[in-house]
């Protein structure tokens, strides 16, 4: 089980962040009852037939947290340790994470317990499938819609909308994250990493800081630590460290992170590099910076290194990267956390620009998406800035309170506690 502080559950973790937010608010304890636990959990057992003819048994799960202002919406996650207090935590980040950016979704988590690396191609489609066969009659555009999450990307989802179609009709709109060829949107893959770069300038320019010349350090290279690299290269940030699984990268003058996508993309390992010098994954967490970006997998901000920490700013690009005790220690030594469920709300926010376009079988220019993207992400951070000078909170606790408020709010008038 992936555990927080004080042996504490990721999805008790959570519901301590909304609890805080719950208190500023002041919600009813019926209304706390009702948001902080899921709707429906599914779990399964999903058969998966090896290369070798063997049977093997794999746990997958997919957590519905709530869908009061629109269809249950989140990623699977494809990793050995996913388990079911994450997934349910994961889910409920989701729920807040849409009422922040005011997209019409709810929230909701999948993830299957494997590591995708120990399977063939074949095997992982076969996996793929039977998953999405056994939550379907839970899926659908306007019930449950997956994206892709760690580990999970274009063609898992296009193995989704196949299996899914297959039964209700075409369907590209059961899930997103899709390749451009059946319905994705040209942006959405890298709008997660480029939502954070709008929050983070947004976030600098209310404090009179810019972001040409910021050191910033990203601990994790996927698909939200890259575009984030890029982007802020492209904008004349320094970053100075970066990491994945293989080691990291650091270069205190900033680093040539088009030669460093280059390299990877040539199919050469991050660490072997060598135009920059080595730094654990560990070490780079406690640079010296102006920024760190947790853009892996979390929690890895924990009471055991919050103290190490020497940047001024985290940016959660990751979910879930910063753990309740290490979140006061940050917040005692002065160090702003820009939290989650906004910085990374630029991935589903465009999915539902993705979502969008295929409901309306109509499809929109690049640069809109890009134009619209921006505009939802900045004024989010703004209306998180103002909640915060209004209760003297932390971002993270407006943040949630502007969430709650919002599902609170749908929840009533549905009648849902009737
Ligand atoms: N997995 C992403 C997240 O955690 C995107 C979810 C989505 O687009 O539905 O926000």
């Amino acid at each position: 089980m992936r555990m927080g502080d004080s042996e504490l559950p990721a999805h008790e973790a959570v519901n301590l962040y909304l609890e805080e937010a719950a208190d500023l608010i002041e919600l009813s304890d019926e209304m706390r009852g009702a948001l902080e636990r899921p709707a429906r959990e599914i779990a399964v057992q999903i058969p998966v037939r090896l290369d070798t003819g063997e049977i093997r048994m794999v746990r997958g799960y997919r957590v519905q947290h709530n869908d009061s202002r629109g269809p249950f919406k989140g990623g699977i996650r494809y990793h050995p340790t996913v388990d079911l207090s994450e997934v349910r935590a994961l889910a409920s980040l989701m729920t807040w994470k849409t009422a922040i950016v005011d997209i019409p979704f709810g929230g909701a988590k999948g993830g299957v317990e494997i590591d995708p690396g120990e399977l063939s191609v074949p095997e992982l489609e076969r996996m793929t499938r039977r998953f999405t066969l056994m939550i379907s009659s839970d899926l659908g555009p306007y019930r449950d819609i997956p994206a892709p999450d760690v580990n999970t990307d274009a063609q898992v989802m296009a193995w989704i909308m196949d299996e899914y179609s297959d039964r209700a009709g075409y369907s590209p709109a059961v899930v997103t994250g899709k390749p451009l060829s059946l319905g994705g949107a040209p942006g959405r893959e890298r709008a997660t990493g480029l939502g954070a770069v709008f929050v983070l300038d947004e976030f600098l320019l209310h404090h009179h800081l810019q972001l040409i010349g910021s050191r910033v350090a990203i601990q994790g290279f996927g698909n939200v630590g890259r575009a984030m690299a890029w982007e802020l290269f492209r904008r004349g940030a320094r970053v100075t460290a970066v990491s994945d699984v293989t080691g990291g990268l650091h270069d205190p003058g900033g680093l040539d992170v088009p030669s460093i996508c280059d390299h990877i993309d040539g199919g050469a390992p991050l660490n072997t590099f060598t135009d920059a010098d080595p730094i654990d994954n560990d070490t780079l967490l406690t640079l010296e910076c102006d920024v760190l970006a947790p853009a892996a997998l979390g929690p890895v901000i924990t009471s055991d290194n919050a103290a190490e920490v020497k940047a001024k700013v985290v940016l959660e690009a990751a979910n879930h990267p910063v753990t309740p005790g290490a979140d006061r220690l940050l917040a005692e030594r002065g160090i702003t956390v820009l939290p989650d469920v906004l910085v990374n709300a630029g991935g589903v926010t465009g999915s539902y620009f993705e979502w969008t376009q295929n409901i309306q079988q109509f499809t929109w220019k690049a640069e809109r998406f890009e134009q619209e993207l921006e505009d939802r992400l900045r004024l989010a951070y703004r209306e998180v800035h103002a909640k915060a000078d209004q209760y003297h909170s932390s971002l993270r606790g407006a943040a949630f309170a502007i969430g709650l408020t919002r599902v609170a709010e749908a929840t009533r008038i549905r009648g849902y506690l009737s």
